[in-house]
């Protein structure tokens, strides 16, 4: 028996349509939703997701501005930049690459991102919003998970859902995003001990770890539907995701590397910001 695919592709070519169809419908005249990418860094993976993200965001109609500060930028620069960028009335989007120069870490600037613009939940405040069931803006690749699941009409409520990460990007997020679709939700990290009992008690898995081959068929209960968040670099230069391939053998559905999470979040990203750019559907000021 081999896992359903549960391609990314389909969702976020209709995602994607869908905002470049509600951007052609706007009044003549009428700004376009303008994404500003600020990053900082020469790192190759980061590079081509800014470039992606750029190439679908021209696509739909979304003027993405991409702000390069160089790898040496302070972070007294990365601070000024997303500052003025939040205040700017022309921007509606603001996303922040990383990796960031030095030790910097999103967590250290995602404040100065104003939540009515933070397109990729990287305020603090979107987090916490979120879990207190307030609308707020899901980092893309958390609400991609989800969407996902939707999509291929996986049932959540009363399901086991185990995510293997607990990262503010993807796994805690996801943790709201799936209980508030009813899912009973149990969070891994690389402190847990006996995984793979827990992992086999999920009815979906969500493998956020960033460990390629973590997750083995040995992890797996037979027919779970398995979401790869993953992104590692394999040997042969492609991107491999955290689930052993052979995994597939007895999982019922499981979503690919790459193909699956990926354009989801790509697409999400730009769904969110027009949203930001449309005052009266803005989740917040807050
Ligand atoms: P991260 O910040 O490095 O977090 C990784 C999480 O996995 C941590 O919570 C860590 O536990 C846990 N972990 C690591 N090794 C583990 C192990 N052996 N067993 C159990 N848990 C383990 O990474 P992230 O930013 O969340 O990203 C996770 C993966 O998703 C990466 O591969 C990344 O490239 C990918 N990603 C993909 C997209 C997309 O659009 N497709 C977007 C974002 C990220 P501790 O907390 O204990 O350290």
């Amino acid at each position: 028996v081999t896992a359903a695919v549960l391609s990314g592709m389909e969702l976020a070519a209709q995602l994607r349509e869908s905002v470049s169809a509600r951007i052609a419908a706007l009044p003549v005249g009428a700004p376009r939703p303008v994404l500003a990418v600020v990053t900082a860094t020469t790192d190759e993976a980061s590079t081509w997701y800014v470039r992606s993200i750029a190439s679908a965001a021209a696509k739909a109609g979304v003027i993405c501005t991409v702000i390069d500060l160089g790898q040496d930028a302070t972070p007294d620069v990365i601070s000024a930049t997303l500052s003025d960028l939040s205040a700017a009335q022309t921007v509606s989007g603001i996303i922040a690459a990383t990796p960031l120069p030095g030790d910097g870490k999103l967590a250290d600037y995602g404040h100065l991102i104003d939540p009515a613009k933070d397109v990729d939940g990287a305020n603090p405040l979107s987090l916490g919003r979120l879990a207190a069931g307030l609308r707020a803006f899901a980092p893309a690749t958390a609400e991609a998970v989800v969407r996902l699941l939707e999509y291929y009409q996986v049932d959540l409520a009363g399901r086991h859902a185990v995510i293997v990460g607990r990262s503010t990007v993807v796994g805690k997020p996801a943790v709201h995003l799936l209980l508030d679709r009813n899912a009973t939700v149990t969070v891994c990290h690389s402190r847990t001990r006996y995984l793979p009992a827990i992992t086999r008690t999920a009815d979906v898995l969500v493998a956020a770890a960033g460990c390629s081959g973590l997750l083995t068929a040995d992890h797996i209960r037979p027919g779970a539907v398995i979401i790869d968040v993953g992104t590692n670099s394999s040997p042969d230069g492609g991107i491999v995701g955290d689930v052993d391939p052979l995994a597939a053998e007895v999982a019922g559905a499981i979503s690919p590397v790459p193909g699956g999470v990926g354009p989801v979040t790509t697409a999400l990203l730009l769904q969110h910001v027009l949203t930001a750019a449309t005052v009266s559907a803005r989740p917040l000021p807050l």
